[in-house]
């Protein structure tokens, strides 16, 4: 695949790398006064959230530490099914201390919310959750989700980490994907 076939899966862009990077940059500044003297954990749920962990981490003026967790949310559909098997636990002893949860995506919440209980049963000072896109109406369980780049339409998106078989996570913005992709098309 090269350039012009990325150009030609892609349906349209909703959110530029512009807006993006601009949006990260605001969130770094609210996570600095929020933490401030604070001793901060960034946990990012791979592989989704490699792209904002990486521009989140550079954006900040405060130390922080960061660690990975790998979960399984999907089973063979698309959807859901609250079921999150841990493929990577986190390195660090949480106990005591703060920790923000970072993800690509809020679809149905179920994963996060699954993730955030997981963090609190370890006892740490906090856990709040920050995510790079989130689909109002799609949210199936109430998640407090304390820092979010952008409220979008209930559509399966690409880019900025988001996949569609392993593909697109590389694009440095989000958009939808052609329906000839996914075999919505004649193309
Ligand atoms: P949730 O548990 O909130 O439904 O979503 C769990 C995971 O599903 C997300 O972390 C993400 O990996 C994946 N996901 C949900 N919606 C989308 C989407 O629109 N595009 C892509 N590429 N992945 C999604």
């Amino acid at each position: 695949m090269d350039a012009a076939d990325m150009g030609r899966d892609l349906e349209r862009v909703l959110i530029s790398e512009d807006e993006l990077q601009a949006k990260i940059k605001e969130i770094a500044g609210k996570i600095d006064a929020d933490y401030a003297g604070k001793d901060l954990l960034i946990v990012g749920v791979l592989k989704g959230a490699v792209m904002i962990m990486a521009d989140l981490a550079r954006a900040l003026r405060i130390p922080v530490e960061m660690d990975w967790m790998a979960v399984s949310s999907y089973g063979a559909g698309t959807r859901s099914s609250g079921v999150v098997r841990v493929l990577k636990d986190l390195d660090t002893d949480i106990a005591g201390r703060h920790v923000l949860l970072v993800e690509d995506i809020i679809d149905s919440g179920l994963t996060l919310s699954w993730l955030a209980h997981n963090m609190r049963s370890r006892n740490p000072a906090s856990v709040e959750i920050c995510a790079a896109v989130r689909k109002p109406d799609a949210v199936k369980v109430p998640i407090d989700v304390k820092y979010v780049g952008f409220d979008i339409p209930n559509e399966f998106v690409i880019g900025y980490g988001l996949d569609y078989a392993e593909r697109y996570r590389n694009l440095p913005f989000i958009g939808t994907l052609a329906p000839h992709v996914y075999g919505g098309g004649t193309e």
